[in-house]
């Protein structure tokens, strides 16, 4: 069948943009992207320190790679250009008082009996494992088909009883079911609460579990990428306009008409019109819906929740980081730590909800990522160490550079656990305030809306009939949208902008 070539305008360079204007470039379209930054990348970007008059790249937003499928890599043509990296390190597990860190274990049996023993677990781990494995694939062929869910496709596959524990129940039934250590249970409940204060009693909170898993580029697993993670977008900016995307940087969008499929934006010549066939918003669901200025649209948007309480606290050393606490392994060092600063579900969940009323800052989990070490083990030499610590909750209220109490705190749970301390040389923290101004995060928001009942799973769209059309906006047959927003979920993944044109190219025939 020939493709007749149309004219799309791609709204946002994230890497959901990026990856929905690879995709249809390749398919024979012609793409325009209009992107309001100087850059590409979005929130998948570097900044830089100079420390001791040297300067440090580091990544400003996201840090990881994991959740991005491995097709999605390899036909993006990111795979031929980028090398990446995941630890074999069992990830480390730490609570308050916990002599030695629970490892978690790949294999079912090996953590069965690291659980039991650090724990006192004597719940069910081998069908933990198995049923979540299961789950995975069912929601893996959903990304590769470019299907989005629904729950009687999730019963066809899974039963009735995996699909209303995994899928449309609360994390708490989910962890119930399986296990009987309260520790185990807040361990796996850090998934819920990652982007925003949603509760492990919310229905479908059990969905955001298995999501979580989903990634297939490193089977599960997260790593990194050499040179840092904004190695991907700025790559791929690179591929697609070697592909013939038109790429405008600099440029904000003002107004989208849907009535006669226009774009209007400005860049340094000034006011500029755009008259594309069709319409891809690759930007947070509130922006689109402004940028219509469909009244529906907007009234959805804005009673979505959208509240974030994640921060990042960037750390630089002078030598090596030396942990106190880890294994003999050589790898030890690149280790994901995640340190818990409550051990029962229901202190966890307070430290959730606290910020909402007003705290600034209410300690609940820190993961570190040791981005520095693993450079070194793909080979990357850099001036400095660094460990990039991903945390909870923060309030909705100040900047990170007006927190400098909260930046101290931070930094000291996570030093006590690092011989060398004295080395730390610069640190940088940012909250949900820095994410909503620095990325146009709504409410700060990592998935740019939360995880909640309603917006969660199928219902992570934005269409007048999502049976016909998943990720059409609106009544708009002529627009789409694949933001973080949008299902399956946010993270430096391009999994909705995949399964949006997957959805959309046949119609462009
Ligand atoms: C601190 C932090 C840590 C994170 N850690 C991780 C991690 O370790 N691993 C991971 O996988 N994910 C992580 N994430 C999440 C991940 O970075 C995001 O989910 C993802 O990058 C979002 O991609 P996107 O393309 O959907 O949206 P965005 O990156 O938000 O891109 C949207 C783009 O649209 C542009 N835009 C918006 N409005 C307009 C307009 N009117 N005109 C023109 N352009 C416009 C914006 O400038 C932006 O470039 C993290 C995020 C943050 C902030």
């Amino acid at each position: 069948m020939t493709v007749s070539s149309l004219q799309i305008a791609v709204i946002g360079a994230g890497i959901n943009g990026l990856v929905a204007a690879n995709y249809l470039q390749r398919a024979g379209h012609q793409v325009t992207m209009l992107e309001r930054s100087d850059r590409v990348g979005g929130a998948c970007v570097s900044e830089f320190a100079t420390i001791d008059g040297i300067r440090q790249d580091y990544a400003l937003g996201a840090s990881t790679l994991g959740l991005m499928q491995d097709f999605v890599w390899q036909e993006t043509g990111l795979s031929d250009r980028l090398e990446i990296w995941a630890t074999p390190h069992p990830d480390l597990v730490f609570f308050p008082g916990q002599k030695q860190p629970t490892q978690l274990y790949a294999d079912a049996s090996d953590l069965a009996r690291e659980y039991a023993e650090k724990w006192g677990e004597h719940g069910d781990v081998a069908a933990y494992v198995t049923d979540e494995d299961r789950v995975v694939r069912f929601l893996q062929a959903g990304y590769r088909a470019g299907r989005p869910p629904t729950v009687d496709d999730a019963v066809a596959a899974l039963g009735v009883d995996l699909a209303s524990l995994w899928i449309t129940g609360s994390a708490r039934q989910l962890l119930d079911h399986y296990f009987t250590s309260e520790r185990t249970k807040v361990h796996i409940a850090m998934d819920v609460s990652e982007s925003g204060p949603v509760s492990v009693d919310e229905p479908y909170s059990a969905f955001i579990i298995p999501m979580m898993s989903s990634g297939s580029v490193f089977g599960g697993s997260y790593g990194f990428v050499k040179g840092g993670i904004w190695q991907i977008t700025r790559e791929l900016g690179r591929i697609n306009q070697q592909l013939g995307v038109n790429l405008e940087l600099s440029c904000a969008v003002h107004e989208v008409d849907p009535g006669n499929c226009t774009v209007r934006y400005e860049n340094s010549d000034g006011d500029r019109l755009l008259r594309p066939d069709h319409i891809v918003f690759a930007t947070d669901p509130q922006s689109a819906a402004r940028l219509t200025g469909d009244t529906k649209l907007i009234g959805h948007t804005d009673g979505q929740k959208i509240l974030g309480t994640s921060g990042k606290l960037n750390l630089m050393f002078r030598k090596p980081v030396q942990w106190k606490k880890g294994t003999d392994k050589p790898e030890a060092d690149t280790a994901f730590r995640y340190f818990f600063a409550t051990d029962t579900l229901a202190d966890f969940e307070r430290s959730t909800f606290a910020v909402i009323d007003g705290e600034d800052f209410t300690p609940g989990y820190f993961q570190v990522y040791c981005e520095g070490a693993s450079m070194r083990r793909m080979g990357l030499d850099e001036p400095f160490d660094r460990l990039a610590v991903f945390f909870k909750n923060l309030g909705l209220g100040a900047q990170g550079a007006e927190l400098p109490a909260v930046e101290a705190e931070v930094k000291e749970i996570i030093l006590r656990h690092i011989a060398n301390p004295e080395d730390c040389a610069w640190s940088r923290l940012l909250t949900p305030t820095d994410l909503q101004q620095t990325f146009g995060f709504p409410g700060g928001n990592i998935e740019h809306t939360m995880l909640v009942a309603g917006q969660c799973y199928f219902d992570r769209n934005y269409a007048s009939d999502p049976q016909q059309r998943f990720y059409q906006l609106g009544e708009f047959e002529n627009m789409s949208i694949c933001g973080s927003g949008t299902y399956p979920c946010g993270s430096v993944a391009g999994t909705p902008a995949y399964m949006c044109v997957k959805e959309l190219l046949p119609r462009l025939r």
